[in-house]
């Protein structure tokens, strides 16, 4: 494939199987050598950002023009049907180089960034994004990585800027405030779903978000909870296709994975569509709901409150009824 990388020192990490080191070379080299990401990265130089307190919890607001793009996205069928797929290899920039990670997917610098160092891991073959296939993919990527970075998944109908092409986005750990702030938030606001010596689940409301976290050093444990979630959480919400969800895998060596698992009702709130100065360009996805909201308008990021981000949040997620039958179910 003519978009893998030649450099030999990723090559030899390859063969190390250090996928964390030889992301982090590819980054540096691209950014080097290939002028749109170093573009990218000058912008993410100039965003502003302002942090809202909650209740033992924070959510930041970023303003960054450079996501424009990915945050109005048109992802209805026909807007995708009629637009060249941009994950697909033959349609990458020439000077995009990536790593091919277990034969199936390739690690890509992403040139639209919200963390300082951002991954698209797209599969090297164009087929559609669904997370009940490739979740063991997810972990064993967010694993080899896990030096610096945690993997992201947005499911097609909730986030995926390209629902047609699988594909998942790594960056660097502790960006989120969630991946610090996870255990004071479970221990306030979690519920038990099952705990044992070797596994954690459990089912969180914080307030304005709703998810379910899955934590064990077992990767068995961790794909049986979390087939288990998707096959009630499935069934409760009654549709043919995959129902709205945003991951974050985060795996740390002596912890293992910490999944979560944001369970959505709505892919945009009610502003986005609004035609007044009511208007807000915002489109909650995993880092959002992870705690850096993203505004690609100066306009929206100067207006926003803390109860605005809260409504927003709230509205997106599913509501505390269907959260409590979900768990129900999840139970028997
Ligand atoms: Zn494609």
């Amino acid at each position: 494939m003519k978009v893998l990388t030649e450099d030999l020192l990723i090559k030899k990490f390859v063969e190390e199987n250090n996928y964390s080191e030889a992301a982090k070379r590819l980054f540096e080299i691209q950014k080097a050598q290939w002028q749109m990401l170093a573009e990218g990265y000058a912008t993410l130089d100039s965003v502003k950002s302002k942090s809202f307190q909650f209740d033992g919890y924070k959510i930041k607001a970023q303003f960054n023009a450079g996501r424009m793009i990915s945050t109005s996205a048109k992802v209805d069928p026909k807007s995708i049907s009629e637009r060249k797929c941009f994950l697909c290899t033959e349609n990458l920039p020439v000077e995009q180089k990536g790593i091919l990670y277990n034969n199936k997917y390739i690690i890509l610098c992403n040139p639209f960034p919200i963390f300082p160092t951002h991954f698209t891991l797209t599969d090297n073959e164009h087929q559609p994004q669904r997370i009940i296939d490739t979740f063991t993919d997810l972990l064993d990527l967010s694993k080899d990585i896990s030096k610096y970075y945690s993997v992201i998944y947005n499911g097609p109908r909730c986030g995926a800027s390209a629902p047609d092409h699988l594909h998942f986005q790594a960056g660097n750990k502790f960006f989120m405030p969630i991946d610090d702030e996870f255990h004071q938030i479970k221990n306030e606001y979690g519920k038990v779903i099952y705990e044992d010596d070797d596994l954690s689940f459990y089912a969180i409301d914080d307030g304005v978000r709703k998810f379910i976290s899955i934590e064990s050093l077992d990767k068995k444990l961790v794909v049986n909870a979390f087939n288990k979630f998707y096959k009630t959480y499935s069934e409760l919400m009654n549709e043919e296709q995959e129902p709205m969800i945003n991951i974050i895998s985060f795996y740390e060596e002596e912890y293992g994975w910490r999944v979560i698992i944001f369970l959505r009702a709505k892919h945009r709130p009610a502003v986005f569509f609004a035609e007044d100065e009511s208007k807000m360009l915002v489109s909650p996805a995993a880092i959002d709901l992870g705690g850096v909201c993203v505004f690609p308008r100066e306009v929206d990021f100067n207006k926003i409150t803390k109860e605005m981000i809260g409504e927003i949040f709230k509205e997106v997620f599913v509501d505390e009824e269907l959260f409590k039958k979900s768990l129900v179910n999840l139970k028997n």
